[in-house]
């Protein structure tokens, strides 16, 4: 009889496979199992090719859960939602007190807090943790975020995630559409910024991704991938839960909207038909720039609007810890997504020295070294945001976090406009800036 395992893992897809090689390279003897088997079948047969890894299938759920030494501790990493609630059914049934899932999914916190309760009756323990850093991460190194709030922290990491490719994009867009950059010079540029304060993964893989060329056909891969963005629901999530608690998140708002319009491909096309002889493609061709203060211009603005998505991020994860009295530590957040997750950068170590230097900081922006490079950025941001408005070039996510920023720094809103109309028409009351109390006008009255 082969001996227990440490550990065992269900859900062979990407992610499952990747991560149990990963643990048996590492020298944990572990416990396959898929619902499909023949994945628990690939997974044993890449075990042997990538080095006889103690890595060990099992077709039937008893005979995997059986296979682990007690307390057993069991990692699952299927599609979130209900097949995690049907994988812990198949498997609990043959597990003992004191035993442990972790489910390693993007599950939505609220379903991994009741698992926990439903498992705790059993006297199972269950744990969510957030797992980043797709394919290569789960085989060399992933980015883990274990815990009560892993799932949480797991979803605005993808919301952070979402803002900042589609900063990239517009970056992108408007040194390919008004600096008219070819895919050579883009790749170049990418390279030249990910030496810098933009030094990232997601940098770096955007430069790489310029070098490709089409191997059915002429020209560069990028130019034949169709505009149309894909997507499971972690960033829409993060939208929904900024909204719940009162939280602005602009930045991750704009990136979900532009891939919800980017799935509205047919009818993109149709209106760009409508909207042909407007004189906007003329403006564009017309256009003269200075395309090296463009490039310059362009990376300034990405990097200030970074900083307004983070920020964004930072304070949803914060306004959710003090609901839930997690007393989770921003800093500390920031150090586990530096290594292995798709978000990971030298920027994160900045903002944990942020946190470092002021635990209780209300908003990244006002730490002095952030609101320091801000000010250094704003006028080349602004150009930005206005060239690409002057082109018909849409930046949602660099103008939505120009207005975070021209929003929050300034002291005076016409917000009292809006209360005024507000108690206008509802009788809602007021505050004055004079005098303490609550105040309502019959405005119709007086008007
Ligand atoms: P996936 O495509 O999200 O899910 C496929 C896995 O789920 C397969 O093992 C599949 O089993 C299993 N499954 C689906 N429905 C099932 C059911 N009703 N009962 C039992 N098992 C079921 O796989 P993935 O991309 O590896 O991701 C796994 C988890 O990690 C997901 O929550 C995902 O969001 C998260 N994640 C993914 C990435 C990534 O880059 N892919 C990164 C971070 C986190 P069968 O083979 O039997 O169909």
């Amino acid at each position: 009889m082969a001996p227990l395992t440490r550990i065992g893992l269900a859900g062979l897809a990407v992610m499952g496979q990747n991560l149990a090689l990963n643990i048996a390279e590492k020298g944990f003897p572990i416990s396959v199992y898929n619902r499909t088997t023949l994945k628990v079948d690939e997974t044993v047969e890449r075990a042997k090719q990538e080095g006889d890894l103690p890595l060990y299938g099992f077709h039937d759920p008893e005979s995997f859960v059986k296979s682990i030494q007690k307390p057993r501790v069991i990692i699952i990493l299927v599609k979130a939602g209900a097949p995690v609630d049907q994988t812990i059914k198949t498997l609990s049934v043959y597990m003992e007190k004191g035993d442990c899932i972790i489910d390693g999914g993007n599950e939505w916190y609220e379903n991994t807090e009741r698992r926990e309760k439903a498992l705790a009756e059993l006297g199972l323990l269950y744990l969510g943790m957030g797992v980043s850093g797709g394919e290569d991460g789960a085989r060399h190194g992933p980015s883990l975020m274990p815990g009560g709030s892993g799932n949480f922290v797991k979803m605005v990491h993808n919301g952070i995630e979402y803002g900042d490719m589609q900063l990239i994009a517009e970056a992108y867009d408007v040194l390919k559409s008004v600096g008219k950059l070819t895919n050579e010079e883009l790749c170049q540029v990418f390279s030249e910024w990910n030496k810098g304060e933009l030094l990232s993964f997601l940098i770096e893989i955007t430069a790489d991704i310029f070098g490709v060329k089409d191997d059915k056909g002429e020209g560069y891969l990028v130019d034949k991938v169709l505009d149309k963005t894909g997507m499971k629901g972690t960033g829409k999530w993060t939208v929904q839960q900024a909204a719940e608690l009162s939280v602005a998140a602009p930045t991750i708002a704009s990136s979900l909207d532009g891939r919800f319009l980017s799935g509205l491909k047919e009818e993109r096309v149709e209106a760009a038909k409508v909207f042909k002889s407007s004189g906007i493609r003329d403006m564009l061709a017309d256009q003269v720039v200075d395309k090296e203060k463009l490039i310059h211009d362009v990376r300034q603005a990405l990097y200030a609007s970074k900083i307004c998505s983070y920020a964004q991020g930072m304070n949803l994860i914060r306004a959710k810890s003090a609901e839930k009295g997690w007393d989770l530590k921003l800093g500390q957040l920031t150090r586990i997504w530096k290594g292995g997750c798709i978000i990971r950068a030298v920027f994160l170590d900045r903002i944990k020295k942020a946190y470092d230097r002021n635990p209780n900081l209300p908003n990244l922006l006002v730490d002095p070294e952030f609101a320091k490079e801000i000010i250094e950025r704003q006028s080349a941001w602004r150009r930005v945001v206005s060239i690409a408005i002057n082109s018909g070039i849409s930046t949602p996510g660099m103008s939505s976090s120009l207005a975070y920023f021209d929003t929050y720094r300034r002291s005076k809103l016409p917000a009292n406009l809006v209360q005024a109309q507000r108690d206008y028409f509802g009788a809602h009351t007021y505050e004055r800036i004079d005098i303490d109390g609550s105040f309502h006008t019959e405005w119709f009255k007086i008007a």
